[in-house]
């Protein structure tokens, strides 16, 4: 008997953080203090990254933020950007910096990741803050990670002694998110095997179905199919594919890396593409940005270790 899969909403929840920041900040502004500021830096014109941007920028408006988007040409130098990233580092009314990737091929992502500040790292990429995530101590977590553990807790989806299998292992979604489900606390203890590019393809089937909770990050769609799960697992769809559609307007449609269909039919649960983890990233990288104006204006309850950490 196929389950129909439960969806796990991640716009509605979103919209139930940003509600949740937004009242904070009107707290905040109310009591004299200036408002939460995020600069984004968009470096060329790639359209999914103006779009990714956009909706960024019209978050921190909806939550109460301040926002500068910051575009510089394509042909900006490494130098000139890191410049840019330093004046940002050195403001005090900026209090999270992010530089939308992908960058352009003359420029390293990991000169400018660890340029930024930090404690203005509202991505949580930079070196500092993933060490520390390792380690289970306070910080700036990576907001996509973040989002999809969010997501876990709020559907109140037990994590504890499960089997988890992560399949890819980039910096910035697989490994991060490996990290987090396998740390103590919740969500996290969970049995974590990771997979990547590497694994047989054969492997892959044989590992996936072992799964309780599913996590993809690759970027190939239909890459998991229903065969592939098992009855009652909890799939995440991380990816993001653009797939050629002649029925809709913009010639493309998004999909996931989920062979959404069929895998709903055995799934317990199950983030669609769009409408998933995407807006739970948007929302961490709001709170990540609160969070860091809240250390910096001696608000948060983590400061005092935070601060320890991050000097
Ligand atoms: P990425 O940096 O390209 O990493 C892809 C990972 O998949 C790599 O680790 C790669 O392995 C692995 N891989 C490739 N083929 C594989 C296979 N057959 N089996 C298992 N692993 C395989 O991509 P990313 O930044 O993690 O993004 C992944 C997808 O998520 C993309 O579609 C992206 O658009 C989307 N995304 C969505 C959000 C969101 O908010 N929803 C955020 C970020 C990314 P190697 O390491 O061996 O190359």
């Amino acid at each position: 008997m196929p389950l129909s899969a439960n969806i796990l909403d991640g716009k509605k929840l979103s919209t139930d953080i940003k509600n949740e920041i937004r009242a904070e900040v009107s707290q905040i502004t109310q009591s004299g203090k200036r408002a939460p500021h995020l600069v984004a830096i968009l470096v060329g014109g790639d359209p999914a990254s103006q779009s990714y941007v956009r909706n960024k920028m019209r978050s921190c408006e909806y939550v109460g933020f301040s926002s500068t988007l910051k575009r510089l040409p394509s042909t900006v130098t490494e130098e000139e950007l890191l410049e840019k990233v330093r004046k940002y580092n050195d403001d005090p009314d900026v209090d999270g910096i992010i530089v939308q990737m992908p960058l352009p091929e003359h420029i390293t992502p990991q000169r400018v990741t660890q340029t930024i500040l930090p404690t203005k790292d509202v991505d949580g990429f930079h070196p500092v803050n993933v060490g520390l995530m390792t380690l289970n101590f306070p910080c700036l977590l990576p907001a996509t990670p973040q989002g999809i553990l969010e997501m876990l807790e709020r559907y109140n989806i037990p994590t504890k002694g499960k089997h988890c299998v992560v399949v890819g292992r980039s910096r910035i979604v697989g490994r991060p998110t490996s990290i987090m489900m396998s740390r103590g606390g919740h969500p996290g203890e969970a049995t974590v095997t990771i997979t990547h590019k590497y694994t047989p393809a054969e492997e892959l089937k044989r590992i996936c179905p072992q799964g309780d909770i599913v996590i993809v990050a690759v970027g190939k769609p239909g890459l998991i199919t229903a065969e592939m799960i098992k009855p009652g697992a909890v799939v995440i769809d991380v990816g993001i594919n653009r797939v050629k559609d002649d029925s809709k307007k913009s010639g493309y449609a998004l999909k996931g890396d989920v062979d959404f269909g069929p895998v709903s039919e055995k799934a317990s649960f199950i983030t669609p593409v769009p409408g998933g983890v995407g807006p739970m990233t948007v929302a961490m990288l709001l709170r990540n940005t609160l969070l860091a104006y809240k250390m910096s204006h001696g608000m948060a309850e983590m400061e005092q270790m935070t601060k320890d950490l991050y000097e």
